[in-house]
């Protein structure tokens, strides 16, 4: 897409850090990192979320992210990783072409995990949601 500027950055019209890539996806190192070797994974196809990919493109951004994963994890030895990504405007999302972000973690590194992302649970009960699921 013209104006998507991760869709420039696999154009070739911006630099990047690459960590991985193949014929599907490109993994490279965040710009404004949060953790040692934050890294994020795109399709090199322009979609905006998780809903928009199509179940080839599925595969191939999972696998990606595995293999951007291997790579970290050879050059940095993390102790974990929290992997996920920021989906829509109350998710977070600034860039609107999906990125995978993969946080490296350290013993002692001081984050939180996923569950620190939010804390909104309102008065409704579990019970109460799965019956909306059944
Ligand atoms: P978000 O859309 O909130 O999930 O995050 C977008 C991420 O893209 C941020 O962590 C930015 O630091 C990162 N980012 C934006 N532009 C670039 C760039 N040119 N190269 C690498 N990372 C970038
Ligand atoms: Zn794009």
């Amino acid at each position: 897409m013209k104006d998507c500027i991760f869709c420039k950055i696999i154009a070739g019209d911006i630099p990047n850090y690459t960590v991985y890539e193949d014929d599907h996806v490109l993994a490279f190192l965040d710009i404004h990192p949060r953790a040692k070797g934050h890294t994020v994974v795109i399709p090199k196809i322009h979609a905006e979320n998780y809903f928009d990919l199509n179940e080839e493109l599925l595969e191939h951004v999972a696998r990606g992210v595995r293999k951007a994963m291997e790579k970290i994890e050879h050059v940095l030895s993390p102790d974990g990783y929290n992997v996920g990504w920021n989906q829509g405007e109350a998710g977070g999302q600034e860039v609107p072409h999906l990125h995978v972000h993969i946080f490296p973690r350290y013993e002692g590194d001081g984050g939180g995990n996923m569950h620190s992302i939010v804390n909104n649970t309102g008065d409704t009960s579990v019970e109460e949601f799965s019956k909306l699921f059944s």
